[in-house]
């Protein structure tokens, strides 16, 4: 009866910023932040070559091992105490660095969109029981330079991928810690601890799935679960877009 013939079952507002996005897209066209090539933000091809996580993997950490353990040997000198499991969708290798750094550090935060999609992709394979996503909460003062938080952005696409829901204000980042950038093992868990704070009335009684760019020695997200823990949450699994190795 308008004239305007779009699918049913959609939102308005989700109509629109797709109209949106498609008259911004044909008025400016994305170049894939990895290759240049324009089209989209990340291409087809560049997607297709990123380096999946694949097992043989240590169950608890979700380390790359060279046959299946339940723990590896980095998980039995500094344990991830508070986390049942950790997993990752890809390496964080090849040009998922450069990927993440785009993300970051360069105002690309669209990007969290087709990483999310990464994520969302390489679940099935990963599934932990899960009642509700938390992203890795930033400090207040870095969240306000960077001006999003690239986390729960991650969390949020993906959540809405897979039909799971995310929730901002369950969980806070009380202290503004150094970056672990250098730092080692025991280190950056000395550095994260009491960093978080969670809010009981959000989390108590659940399992939470937390929700990170880059997990490298889990100590971030361990000093995370520690506070969901701490606030009554059942379980607390990690789920990142990247392992580092
Ligand atoms: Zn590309
Ligand atoms: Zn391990």
């Amino acid at each position: 009866m308008t004239g305007i013939n779009l699918p049913s079952g959609i939102p308005w507002q989700a109509r629109l910023k797709d109209l949106t996005d498609t008259v911004l897209n044909f008025v400016f066209p994305p170049v894939c932040v990895n290759c240049k090539k324009p089209g989209a933000l990340l291409c087809a091809d560049c997607l297709a070559g990123v380096p999946w996580l694949e097992r043989p993997i240590c169950s608890h950490c979700g380390r790359v091992v060279n046959r299946p353990m339940a723990r590896c040997p980095g998980c039995l000198r500094h344990p991830l105490r508070s986390i049942e499991q950790v997993r990752a969708a890809v390496l964080f290798a090849g040009d998922v660095p450069d990927m993440i750094h785009q993300l970051k550090y360069n105002g690309h935060f669209a990007l969290a969109e087709p990483l999310g999609d990464l994520m969302a992709t390489a679940w099935p394979r990963w599934e932990m029981p899960t009642d509700m996503i938390v992203g890795v909460p930033l400090h207040p003062d870095r969240q306000k330079k960077r001006g999003y938080n690239q986390s729960d952005l991650l969390a949020a696409h993906f959540g809405r991928r897979v039909g799971l829901s995310a929730d901002r204000r369950a969980l806070q980042r009380v202290r503004n810690t150094p970056p672990q950038v250098g730092l080692n093992a025991a280190d950056r868990q000395t550095n994260m601890t009491n960093a978080f704070f969670a809010e009981r009335d959000k989390v108590a009684g659940k399992d939470i799935l937390l929700v990170d760019d880059v997990c490298t020695t889990g100590s971030t997200l361990q000093a995370a679960a520690q506070a969901l823990l701490d606030a009554g949450a059942r379980r607390v699994s990690g789920y990142c877009l990247a392992r580092a190795m």
